[in-house]
């Protein structure tokens, strides 16, 4: 009988699932270890085991037509090329990493050289890593991360060091930010002092913000406003921050995606791994047909490259 329901339930799905070829997932997650900074060290997982659990969950996605995933796993906190390397190999989905440091969750994954290192210093340090590659893979995009506003010292450094590497590289930044509006402008203005373009800055977690004046307010500004997060539990709120910018006409400023995966570095087998057909089984459904392209194909391209 459950083994019926269970059919019954994935024949459902499948049937309102949409495909939307070419499509990009820009902030998932394959693997995070939040042990911290000072303890993070190579050995504390098995590669094969996360690489068994973690490939039927891509191979998932090839049905809807995803044809590559923004791993948003930043440098201390588990971020592992070689790993999503042999993933993309074995899946055919492209698998994108970052350089960059995250400094959000006061500081907890900003390593001890990283505090002393000045934001020219650390600049040089990841565009070493663009232009060399990591493990054999070259970093596509910028991940850091913020506090909350107004941003501390060692926040405001990483920013700025974010933004000397947008300009030499042309990568965007990708930006986890704690406290909402306020912050995400605040990092903006900073990495417009700089000379940074508004359209090489992704705020992330922007559905955190609840007031939609802001997500307006960034978008305007020629920021990416990325409502990620999509699960059953935020659905409706996902859907109205998105049809609420497209009723703005703003809908060619935002990205959506997940945040979901990922095996829990000190889990027993990893812990529950989110699946990353979500959003083509009840988010994408719920929007009329070119916004799912706009969204899925379109913006993702048009902010982080081709
Ligand atoms: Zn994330």
């Amino acid at each position: 009988m459950i083994r019926r329901r269970e059919l019954l339930l994935g024949w459902m799905l499948a049937d309102q699932a949409r495909r939307v070829p070419g499509s990009i997932l820009v902030h998932e997650h394959i693997l995070v270890d939040f042990i911290g900074a000072d303890q993070i060290r190579p050995g504390r997982y098995d590669p094969d085991e996360v690489f068994r659990i973690a490939r039927p969950k891509l191979e998932e996605l090839r049905p809807f037509g995803c044809r590559r995933l923004l791993e948003c796993t930043p440098q201390f906190l588990g971020r592992d090329p070689r790993l999503l390397a042999r993933l993309a190999d074995a899946t055919g989905i492209e698998i994108w990493t970052n350089t960059g440091i995250y400094g959000a969750a006061r500081h907890r994954y900003v390593p001890a050289f990283a505090r002393e290192e000045t934001a020219e210093q650390l600049a040089r340090r990841w565009i070493e890593e663009v232009r060399r590659g990591v493990e054999g893979v070259r970093p596509r995009f910028i991940k850091t991360g913020v506090s909350g506003a107004p941003l501390d010292e060692i926040d405001k450094k990483l920013i700025r060091a974010a933004g000397l590497t947008s300009l030499e590289t042309g990568l965007t930044i990708a930006s986890h930010t704690d406290g909402g509006g306020p912050a995400a402008l605040e990092q903006l203005d900073l990495l417009g002092t700089l000379g940074v373009a508004p359209g090489k800055f992704v705020w992330v977690h922007a559905q955190n913000e609840k007031d939609h004046a802001w997500h307006e307010r960034l978008a305007r500004s020629g920021a990416w406003v990325e409502f990620d997060g999509i699960r059953e539990r935020s659905l409706d709120w996902h859907l109205t921050c998105v049809r609420r910018m497209a009723a703005a006409g703003l809908l060619d400023k935002v990205l959506v995606s997940q945040d979901a995966g990922w095996y829990h570095v000190g889990e027993p087998g990893g812990g529950t791994f989110r699946s990353y057909s979500y959003i083509y089984t009840h988010f994408v459904p719920a929007l009329p047909d070119d916004w799912a392209t706009r969204l899925l194909v379109a913006n993702p391209r048009q902010a982080f490259g081709e």
